[in-house]
């Protein structure tokens, strides 16, 4: 009997830190000192595991992997999805001495069964609820499939169309970027229950601004430029509660990223006081060898760590070095403690300790992965995130009297370019083409489709053309699919040629000489120069990847089911050399004049310097007028707010949404200031015929500007204020803060 007692009272007694009860800060604070220095560094080890494989399948490499989980080497995996598999491994990580649950990341990018619009077309809706939405949609699909944590969102601005992953992020503007972020945020970690999942802002910091937009590179960028234009962003969504911060591959001051105590110490944690956790970027730890900046894998480690660095994506070094780091006193148990610490803590507030299957739910998994309200919402987002460009003698929509459409163009039908690097599980052979969302709309006897051009060709297919042409001849209007496959968006997809391709380019103007409407439907992850088609064709739409339901979309628009209201968030430039193109860019001491007398001013000789579509820019069906801007006074100071109100009237012939835009200029500074900024924007419904009066309110904390330290400012002087439909055309006033 004595013995009994004895045994049911230790197991009643449980530790800590495996108590539900006990206070988290108190569990990760047990926890830690059960823990070994070789434990704590496995927790700082994240793992990549197959994608294509799995346990089950016995495989050499997965049986290592289990081994060193099992043995508390690992506390994160990547790439390990769906809720069968992820419970297999997490049986592994439960078996360890400590039994420490893995914590499953993965990049949820746009979606992941159902895809949604890449983050850069639905940043073209300007509606901060559906981008929640959508992000709620992907976090609801990912976590019933085993997935905890995202490595998004990805909130780099970059006014660098070369470089393949501005798709990911939201444009050039780091205002609404900061909007976007926090919209985002909210989506993915939600009240953080099993419905949602971890987020991770990237790449922490100034990835966008990389050297000619080309992946993996240096940065070289004055410490203004960084707080001014970069880290808007990344502030809004460690303040909306981000959970962690993923360093980038590139380098600040001639540090990289993943090392820059600056960044990651003095801003990110004593700064803004943040209390999630830093991951690496792949390798960015290992990569500061070949940067020249650490001498092996051990030093980097030492470096990583102690910039503020935390986890280790797939370097291992963290794993490896660490217990002989401390061992020599090169590197603190108190710092370890402080990166280990934090990863538990998620890990408690997940409840992976307490229902550590609790995300690997094969019946919720079942219900939730593409279903049709994922879907109908992706349709909802992918609608909004066209932009029409042009739209001559207002061809589209398409009238009742188009019976036969000519349909154009390999991208329309071939699934395998429907897609972007970023698809996370989806499935293209599942997503509507232009062709069946075509078919769909307009009925299949309406459609006569034709490719018209090869991939990736260099060389124009005569062939494909002719038919193009002789279907065209024999329809009533052209739609015609071009741009870039899906596939060449995102990582390690840059392009030092940003143009339509050649081959497109003759294919349209073939089309042309047919004397028949041609429409563009641009698809491609960036936005591309468009100069040499735009007198080819009556009307441009541009679709970027809009995902699962793409074509659906993109019929649903041309048949004017959905008057378009996306504007864009990049401009468009003229020619690759104009890059960069923003409609932010500063102020010269030579602005260009326009007298006429020919004065010398910062500009090139062959192409002037504006976009051939500026930032905000997107047509409707219907048509905008703005009028009456006016102030509510023409001094603000500290303790008052300003009123700007405009009318806005749809004096078009179709009711449709327009997205107000109200930018600001600070005159004179003592830093030199863009020549507009924007600041706030509405997007309305009108009905045709219909006027409203829109009002916007300024305070003075909307005109400050960062300073070099990183601290906001606000300086009295003069400011102008434009509002209009995109950033160039506008009305202006102006008033004093005093
Ligand atoms: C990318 C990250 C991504 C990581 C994991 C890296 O190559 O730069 O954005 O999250 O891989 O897939």
């Amino acid at each position: 009997l004595l013995i009994c007692t004895m045994a049911c009272s230790q197991t009643t007694e449980k530790p800590v830190y495996l108590r539900s009860d006990a206070k988290t800060e108190d569990r990760v604070t047990d926890l830690l000192k059960r823990m070994t220095v070789e434990e704590k560094a496995g927790q700082l080890n994240q793992l990549a595991g197959d994608l294509n494989t799995g346990p089950a399948s016995g495989n050499a490499d997965w049986q290592h992997k289990l081994e060193a989980i099992k043995n508390g080497q690992v506390g994160s995996m990547l790439n390990v999805v769906g809720a069968a598999k992820t419970r297999q491994v997490q049986e592994a990580a439960l078996a360890g001495r400590l039994g420490i649950p893995l914590l499953f990341g993965y990049d949820v990018m746009h979606g992941y069964k159902t895809i949604f619009p890449i983050p850069l077309a639905e940043a073209c809706s300007w509606e901060l609820e559906q981008v929640e939405r959508n992000h709620a949609v992907a976090a609801a699909e990912s976590s019933s499939a085993g997935v905890h944590w995202t490595f998004g969102p990805m909130c780099d601005i970059s006014d660098d169309p070369r470089w393949g992953r501005v798709m990911e992020g939201a444009g050039e503007d780091p205002w609404y970027g900061a909007q976007l972020a926090a919209a985002r945020v909210k989506g993915l970690q939600g009240n953080l229950d099993t419905n949602h999942i971890l987020a991770c802002v990237k790449h922490f910091a100034a990835y966008g601004a990389v050297e000619g937009g080309k992946e993996y590179a240096y940065t070289d960028l004055s410490r203004v430029a960084l707080w001014n234009k970069y880290m808007p962003p990344y502030k809004a969504a460690i303040d909306a509660g981000i959970a962690t911060v993923m360093n980038g591959f590139t380098t600040f001051e001639g540090i990289p990223v993943t090392g820059n105590r600056y960044l990651v110490t003095d801003v990110l944690k004593n700064k803004w006081n943040f209390k999630g956790f830093v991951v690496s970027d792949w390798n960015s730890i290992g990569e500061m060898v070949n940067w020249g900046y650490a001498a092996d894998k051990k030093d980097a480690a030492f470096k990583a760590i102690s910039a503020g660095s935390m986890m280790d994506m797939e370097t291992q070094a963290m794993v490896k070095f660490i217990p002989e780091l401390v061992k020599e006193g090169k590197i603190q148990m108190k710092e370890i403690d402080d990166a280990v610490g934090r990863i538990l803590y998620y890990k408690f507030k997940l409840g992976l300790f307490d229902n550590p299957f609790a995300y690997c739910n094969e019946a919720r998994e079942k219900a939730t992965l593409f279903s049709n309200e994922n879907r109908k919402q992706s349709l909802e987002a992918a609608k909004r995130s066209i932009v029409l460009l042009k739209n001559e003698n207002k061809v589209l929509p398409l009238k009742k009297e188009v019976k036969k459409i000519a349909l154009i163009g390999l991208y329309a039908s071939d699934k395998s370019h429907i897609f972007d690097f970023w698809k996370g599980q989806g499935n293209p052979n599942d997503a509507v083409s232009l062709q069946e969302g075509m078919a769909a709309a307009f009925g299949t006897s309406s459609i006569s489709y034709s490719a018209g051009y090869v991939d990736l060709s260099t060389t124009t297919n005569k062939s494909l053309i002719a038919e193009a042409v002789a279907k065209t001849r024999s329809a009533d209007i052209a739609v015609v699919n071009i741009g870039l496959s899906g596939d060449l968006a995102g990582e390690d997809r840059s392009l030092a040629n940003i143009a339509i391709p050649a081959d497109q380019v003759e294919l349209l103007k073939e089309l042309k000489k047919t004397g028949k409407p041609v429409i563009a439907v641009v698809s491609a992850g960036r936005p591309m120069i468009l100069t040499e088609i735009t007198d080819l064709c009556d009307a441009i739409l541009y679709t970027w990847i809009l995902g699962s339901e793409s074509g659906n979309a993109i019929a649903q628009v041309l048949a004017g089911e959905y008057n378009p209201s996306g504007k864009t968030v990049m401009s468009f430039p003229k020619a690759t050399g104009q890059i960069p193109v923003y409609y932010n860019h500063f102020k010269t001491g030579r602005p260009s004049t326009t007298d006429g007398k020919g004065n010398w001013y910062s500009r090139y000789r062959d192409v002037d310097n504006h976009p051939l579509y500026p930032f905000g820019f997107g047509l409707s069906y219907s048509h905008f007028t703005y009028s009456n801007l006016t102030l509510s006074d023409s001094i603000l100071d500290n303790n008052h707010t300003l009123q700007v109100k405009v009318t806005i009237t749809n004096d078009g012939d179709h009711d449709g949404e327009e997205v107000a835009q109200l930018y600001i200029n600070d005159v004179a500074a003592s830093i030199v200031r863009p020549v507009k900024e924007l600041k706030g924007y509405q997007k309305i419904m009108l009905k045709k015929g219909e006027s409203k009066t829109i009002q916007f309110t300024l305070g003075s904390s909307d005109l400050s500007f960062y300073d070099a330290s990183g601290n906001s400012v606000v300086e009295p002087g003069k400011f102008e204020v434009f509002v209009g439909g995109n950033s160039r055309d506008v009305l202006q006033e102006q008033f004093w803060l005093k």
